[in-house]
């Protein structure tokens, strides 16, 4: 299966809007934050393509709801860290919606390991997906904003690119280097592509999450005992939920946020405060 597709059953819960008309690709939709944003850029008007790799039920339930609030979505399989793959995955978007204006470039994983044994597989898998794959994503997707350019009656920008980076973009993270080291240079690919873009009036951000409950961490609060531990780095004191996630890239990909661009938005219960120093230092 490379194609999924619904239609719409009923009214959408939210009557506030910012992102009718709009067209939207969210890269690993169908698990933890994507599938939450996915379900939120359709709750707020726009036609989203639901990007996967792999889970076909979980593709299948994501497209379910949102069509059971009378969104409109498709889903096209498509491997991010493989060029054809992310080339046949906008064409396909152009083909069925006729543009793109929304690219929420958030597939990722991590493959953990003590540096000393952290093989180069497991180096290039995360590089491959976290970093060059939003890479590939951007840059298709630039290339289409640059040829439609700013259409008024949609958006004041003729597109906006939100990558899902991490804190970890900032906070070192032993065990992790692979992965941290994807987000930090997440970080300045968004920041030096918001440069280059922003006279085209192309908007590039970032989100970066602290502990958000999903799949990809389960470990962090599987357990009270895990809970516990990890309440010690959120002042906050308690985990996110994809939905933290999903109403900033609602925000971030409409109009309501127009002259920001540039920006990693920390979404993190204030886990880059350094929580330590409440209490020392
Ligand atoms: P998740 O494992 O639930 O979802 C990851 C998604 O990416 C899955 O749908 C997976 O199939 C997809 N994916 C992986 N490789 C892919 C590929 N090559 N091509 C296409 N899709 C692929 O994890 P999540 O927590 O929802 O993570 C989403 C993003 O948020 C990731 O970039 C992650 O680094 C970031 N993030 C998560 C947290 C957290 O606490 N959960 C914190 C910071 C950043």
């Amino acid at each position: 299966m490379t194609h999924l597709q619904t239609q719409p059953r009923s009214m959408m819960q939210s009557t506030y809007k910012p992102l009718t008309g709009q067209k939207a690709i969210v890269t690993g939709a169908n698990s933890g934050i994507g599938r939450g944003v996915a379900v939120a850029l359709a709750r707020a008007g726009a036609e989203v393509v639901v990007n996967w790799r792999d889970g076909e039920d979980r593709t299948r339930e994501t497209l379910e709801e949102i069509t059971a609030e009378g969104g409109r979505a498709i889903a096209i399989r498509a491997d991010v860290s493989r060029e054809e793959d992310v080339q046949r995955l906008f064409q396909e978007t152009c083909a069925r919606f006729g543009t793109v204006d929304i690219l929420v470039n958030n597939a990722g994983l991590q493959r953990d390991a003590k540096f000393e044994d952290l093989t180069l597989e497991q180096w290039n898998t995360v590089i491959g997906v976290n970093l060059t794959g939003q890479f590939l994503c951007a840059r298709e997707a630039i290339r289409e904003f640059k040829r439609r350019g700013v259409v008024q009656s949609v958006s004041r920008a003729a597109g906006k690119i939100i990558h899902m980076s991490s804190v970890h973009e900032v906070i070192p993270w032993a065990g992790h280097v692979n992965y941290a080291a994807s987000k930090g240079g997440v970080m300045m690919l968004m920041k030096s592509l918001a440069q280059e873009v922003a006279p085209a009036r192309i908007r590039v951000n970032s989100i970066s999450p602290g502990a958000i409950r999903t799949p990809i961490n389960t470990a962090a609060w599987g357990t009270p005992e895990a809970y516990e531990s990890l309440m010690r780095l959120v002042p906050y004191k308690r985990i996110g939920e994809p939905d933290d996630i999903a109403r900033a890239a609602v925000w971030l990909a409409s109009d309501d946020s127009d002259y920001v661009t540039g920006t990693s938005l920390y979404v993190d219960g204030g886990m880059t405060l350094y929580p330590e120093f409440a209490s020392g230092g």
